[in-house]
């Protein structure tokens, strides 16, 4: 099967045969990937923000069809329509068993061991498996707690967008925030996670929701579509949190930076209202550090970190799909463009670049 590998970071996506084993595990799964997200965690990888060993397939929300499980698995049949998300558990530790499979301390427990056949190579050399997932391939092998199965009329393309964009935007607003009825909110980074988090705001009922983005076309985008009642364009000279004070009489109730940059987590702080809470949504580089006035903190304001949105996948994903069908949840207007694989180097590019929501690989 067809991959695209990353040998070195800065590095170009090579598409090239790839091989997985003829035999799965028990408790692995063999997916026809129908669709895969291009997300800006894959580019910190890329860009070397995040140092992974290489070589690497990356791609951490995709969907597809199941065409083989192994024999202990029970719940899931070939033909099934699935998501597989980066949320890989292991189902055992303490923190799966009391509900947070995105805090799962023994993921190596879902990944094959060091003397086993690796889930990907190619003339021999292991070709790493990113996140578990390596969704930037025309088939998966994974763990079965990868893969969530899925009401098979949702569009697959679309699913493949609430293993990472939808469910880390709309839990981080709704399951890890708790964003209430009347709230002011305020989501700087107005990308496939923000409008997500723009988005579960909504849902959840907050009152007042301001996007910040330097880009007019997401604004206009998280506004027409995704809930947001404000809008305001960063650029030098724009003081966002005084815009944000005036906007809301005296600051926001919750703050995502959805960007990952660590020089606005100070922005967030100062735009949120005392006692309020800044939400670290963003994924920042291994070597990033955070500086902030103590002050803050006796003003009663929080920082707090997000992973994955506190994903259940089993729980959350359905439940993303029936909203979706029922027309409550929008997933369309994420997407920028469909591109086949051949064409994933083009849209890694565009996203370094900025341009459109989010891009779907479709096999
Ligand atoms: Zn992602
Ligand atoms: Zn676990």
């Amino acid at each position: 099967m067809r991959a695209a590998v990353l040998y070195e970071p800065h590095g170009q996506l090579h598409i090239q045969e790839v091989e997985t084993p003829a035999r799965l595990l028990p408790h692995e799964v063999r997916v026809r990937t129908a669709a895969v997200g291009l997300c800006h965690s894959d580019l910190h990888v890329i860009h070397g923000l995040v140092a992974r060993p290489m070589p690497v397939v990356l791609g951490h929300e995709a969907s597809g069809v199941v065409t083989e499980v192994g024999a202990e698995v029970e719940d899931v049949e070939v033909g099934d329509h699935v998501v597989a998300c980066f949320v890989v558990f292991c189902g055992a530790c303490r923190m799966c068993t009391s509900g947070r499979p995105a805090m799962c301390q023994h993921r190596e427990a879902t990944m094959r061991g060091a003397g086993e056949e690796p889930r990907l190579s190619r003339a021999g050399v292991e070709v790493h498996q990113w996140t578990n997932i390596a969704g930037f391939a025309e088939e998966m092998v994974l763990h079965r707690n990868a893969v969530t199965v899925i009401d098979e009329r949702m569009p697959l393309d679309l699913a493949a967008m609430l293993g990472c964009a939808v469910a880390t935007g709309v839990g981080s607003a709704r399951k890890v925030a708790g964003v209430a009825p009347g709230d002011a909110v305020v989501v700087i980074g107005a990308g496939g996670v923000g409008l997500n988090v723009c988005q579960g705001a909504a849902l959840a009922g907050a009152q007042t929701i301001i996007a910040v983005d330097r880009s007019a076309h997401r604004l206009e985008l998280a506004q027409r579509r995704f809930g947001a009642t404000h809008a305001i364009q960063a650029s030098e000279g724009v003081d966002v949190a005084a815009r944000v004070k005036a906007l809301t009489d005296g600051g926001a109730d919750h703050v995502f930076e959805a960007v990952g940059a660590p020089g606005l987590v100070g922005v967030a702080l100062d735009a949120t209202v005392r006692g309020g809470s800044v939400w670290a949504v963003g994924v920042f580089g291994d070597e990033a550090r955070i500086d902030f006035s103590a002050a803050h903190l006796h003003s009663g304001k929080g920082v707090h970190g997000v992973r994955a949105g506190s994903l259940e996948p089993q729980k959350d994903i359905p439940q993303l799909v029936d909203e979706y069908l029922r027309g409550v949840l929008e997933l369309e207007a994420l997407v920028g463009e469909r591109i086949p694989l051949d064409q994933i180097g083009a849209g890694i590019d565009a996203l370094a670049a900025g341009a459109g929501a989010r891009t779907l690989v479709v096999f």
